[in-house]
């Protein structure tokens, strides 16, 4: 096992070694070590409240103070100085019982929570789900992510691709089981903001109104800032809003998350463009004393073909998108084809075919394994008509009369993969051929538009464009502006844009209350322990992930109608109880290994604790082979696995999957719980002796105990 690194970790560690080795023979110095350690133990398993720093600090000033020094001196050395020089990790343990290195198990994030860009605790909101407690499960996600039905339709889902549950079957459906437990809380109307702080005074300007501008005005909004937020367009959304068709995330579900972001307060001004109609020193004039920006990548890439720029029948695929957003409704051309291979090319090519274009064809340069595209929504575009053409190189927008007529191609080869390992699509000489068409779509990729941005002198830029931002604090430059999102970034995704406005809010406070900004990037924060479901082996094991409902194709065709009908109840409460919980079970195979090795029984099959000899998961194996005997609940330091004695059973489960029960048998004397027959029979080979003397009838440790002094005796022991 790797050393940990975890401070608080290694000062509870240090200090139970020095009461252990018996160095405090004076009792009251023992006792009063004693309880810093129960103390510090609290704070690495999660167990510590708001009042631990204190009693902590009191207790070491009291050791040093009235102690010999002879003993206070190891524990000042051991426990004073790293409360001394590092009081900030130990006040994160406490605050947010979270342990960013790992080492306190009680403490650490689920994969999925760690691979999620806002750090929502998705192992908590599953859980709830799972319990039918929507509004919560809603709730803990809005502690970090104001979005969560937008996020349940589009998000990219990162933490699905390290979902553990994969390992056994495929990864539990996060994406979807958060837009339902949304939409669930909505028409239930539990779906609400949580209280705000008291007004701070501070005036903060966000400019962009897109996910990481919203979300920045959210929880700037929470902690008691005054927000406005400068918006060019004449609503908010940003690229969710005039990006995203509607048929993958309908308006009005931006519209409610929205409105809730405007209840806190937020004041919204639109058709307001940041360099056109205001300049951050007019609004510094105005008395704002802080900036988000988030303006977003809203410039397209230019194709830099032959052709590109003559004709109206040419269009970037973020403008196009953006007049369908709007309501347009007429077709560039009767047949068209959209140049490029990602998610912004298959929005356009399906949105083409719903506008009414009798044949859309998909150009790629690449093949289909090559497409960043979602796998996915390339069969559904498929499935709605769209053609898709691959090893296809444009060279000349060809025309006559102003109008488009076709396109010049090449065909092209992969060449072998470069040093990471992807593959130059290379012309193949010669094979140039045109395909006729009306319209060609351009969707190879968008840029910042730094317009608007210029009157701001002090601000930093790379060579792509984008705008250089702290990646901890989200600073700039300029000592009072922040940013994030798309412009930092270039074009990324929802969530990441919404991480971002996350982060900056920390910035954004520090920097307006005088305080010193982290050193450290944020680690997610585990919000609750929520209850474990209690769900057979069986029933875990033979749950499989639900196919999500769709439009049919023929319906697609015509309508930009929501194409995902969303899981109904029962089948959202079930898929969330696939969910292995690994926020509580952190797969360190103690379990296994001490099945095996010192009980010598070996019935834990959990091939999903190591990701790095992959093996076979069964639980239903456990219940063929274990004997009740706890030795892996008794170690397990997460109480993950657990054993109970209830209504006349003995159960092991793992977090709420019973793997094993039986029946609790009786002492035939004295009628007190002697443990499962399959126990006894594990106990009786190993006291033959004992057993041997009392033949025939089951009886108690404490009965044994009597009988055996009694035959030895003569005397009865009550
Ligand atoms: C077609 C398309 C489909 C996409 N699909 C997905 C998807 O399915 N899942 C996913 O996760 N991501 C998707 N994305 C990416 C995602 O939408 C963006 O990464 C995200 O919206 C970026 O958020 P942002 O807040 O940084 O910027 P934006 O959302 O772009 O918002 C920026 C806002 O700033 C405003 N603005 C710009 N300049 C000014 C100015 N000078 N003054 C005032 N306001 C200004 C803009 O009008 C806009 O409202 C998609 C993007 C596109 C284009
Ligand atoms: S099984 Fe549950 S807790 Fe574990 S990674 Fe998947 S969603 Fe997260
Ligand atoms: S309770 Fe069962 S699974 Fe756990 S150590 Fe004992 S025999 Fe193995």
């Amino acid at each position: 096992m790797s050393k940990p690194t975890c401070l608080v970790f290694q000062t509870y560690n240090r200090l139970a070694e020095l009461i252990d080795s018996g160095v405090l023979t004076h009792p009251r110095v023992k006792r009063r070590a004693e309880d810093l350690l129960d103390l510090l133990k609290d704070v690495c398993t999660g167990s510590s409240g708001p009042n631990h720093l204190q009693a902590i600090l009191k207790s070491v000033a009291t050791i040093l103070i009235e102690e010999p020094e002879a003993f206070s001196g190891e524990i000042k050395r051991i426990v004073g100085e790293p409360l001394e020089s590092h009081q900030e990790v130990f006040v994160s343990h406490i605050e947010t019982h979270n342990c960013p290195t790992g080492d306190c198990d009680f403490l650490t994030p689920a994969p999925c929570q760690m691979a999620c860009p806002a750090g929502i605790d998705v192992a908590s909101y599953v859980g709830l789900i799972g319990e039918g407690r929507y509004a919560e499960a809603v709730e803990i996600i809005r502690r970090d992510n104001p979005f969560p039905w937008v996020c349940g339709l589009v998000c990219t889902h990162p933490c699905e691709f390290v979902c553990v549950r994969g390992r056994i079957d495929s990864p539990i459906a996060i994406m979807n089981l958060k837009a339902f437990a949304a939409e669930r809380a909505v028409s239930e109307r539990t779906y609400k903001n949580p209280p705000k702080a008291e007004d701070l005074g501070f005036k903060v300007a966000v400019v962009g109104a897109g996910p990481a501008g919203l979300t920045a005005a959210y929880y700037l909004a929470l902690k008691g800032y005054r927000v406005t937020v400068i918006e060019a367009l004449a609503q908010a959304g940003g690229m969710m809003m005039v990006g995203i068709p509607r048929y993958r995330l309908p308006r009005e579900v931006i519209d409610r998350e929205v409105a809730f972001i405007e209840e806190l307060g937020v004041t919204f001004r639109f058709n307001t463009r940041l360099g056109r109609d205001t300049t951050i020193d007019q609004l510094r004039s105005e008395g704002f004393q802080a900036f988000f920006l988030s303006l977003g990548a809203h410039a397209a890439m230019d194709l830099g073909i032959k052709g590109e720029k003559d004709f109206p029948q040419v269009i970037d695929a973020i403008s196009f998108l953006r007049h369908v957003s709007k309501g347009e409704r007429h077709i560039p051309g009767k047949t068209a084809a959209v140049i490029g291979g990602g998610n912004v090319a298959i929005d356009a090519a399906r949105s083409l075919i719903r506008l009414g274009c009798e044949d859309v064809l998909l150009l790629y340069r690449r093949t289909r394994s090559e497409m960043p595209a979602n796998e996915e929504e390339v069969k559904q575009a498929e499935e709605e008509g769209v053609r898709l053409s691959f090893l296809t190189i444009p060279v000349e927008v060809l025309g006559a009369d102003g109008k488009v007529t076709g396109l010049r191609c090449l065909r092209a080869r992969l060449a072998e993969p470069d040093e990471k390992g992807r593959r130059r699509p290379v012309p193949v000489e010669g094979s140039d051929y045109v395909i006729e068409l009306d319209a060609v779509i351009s969707a190879i990729g968008q840029r910042i538009d730094p317009e608007g941005l210029d009157s701001v002198t002090d601000l930093h830029w790379t060579k792509w464009g984008t705008l250089i931002a702290d990646t901890i604090t989200s600073a700039t430059s300029a000592e009072d502006i922040f940013s994030g999102g798309d412009l930092v970034t270039g074009p990324a995704t929802v969530v990441e844009a919404i991480g971002a406005g996350k982060r900056a809010v920390e910035g954004i406070d520090r920097y307006l209350r005088g305080l010193p900004q982290p050193k450290m990037p944020p680690v997610p924060s585990r919000r609750m322990r929520a209850a474990l479901s209690e769900v057979p082996a069986q029933t875990k094991m033979a749950l499989r992930r639900p196919e999500m409902p769709f439009l049919g194709p023929e319906r697609r065709r015509i309508t930009f109608q929501q194409v995902e009908l969303g899981y109904d109840e029962a089948t959202a409460r079930q898929e969330a109880k696939r969910c292995l919980r690994c926020d509580i079970c952190k797969r360190c195979g103690k379990c296994v290994k001490i099945c095996r090795e010192q009980m010598g029984i070996d019935a834990l099959q959990f091939g999903h604790v190591d990701f790095g000899t992959p093996g076979l998961t069964d639980f239903r194996i456990t219940a063929e082979r274990c004997i009740l005997c706890g030795a892996c609940a008794a170690n397990c330091p997460t109480r993950a696995m657990t054993l109970e004695d209830r209504e006349g059973e003995r159960v092991l489960s793992l977090c709420g999957t019973v793997l094993c029960r039986e029946k609790l048998e009786t002492c035939h004397r004295c009628g007190a719980v002697v443990g499962p027959a399959r126990y006894l029979e594990y106990v009786k080979k190993r006291t033959s002796a004992v057993q041997e003397a009392f033949a025939g009838s089951l009886l108690c440790e404490k009965c044994i105990r009597q009988l055996t002094a009694q035959s030895k005796s003569g005397i009865t022991i009550p």
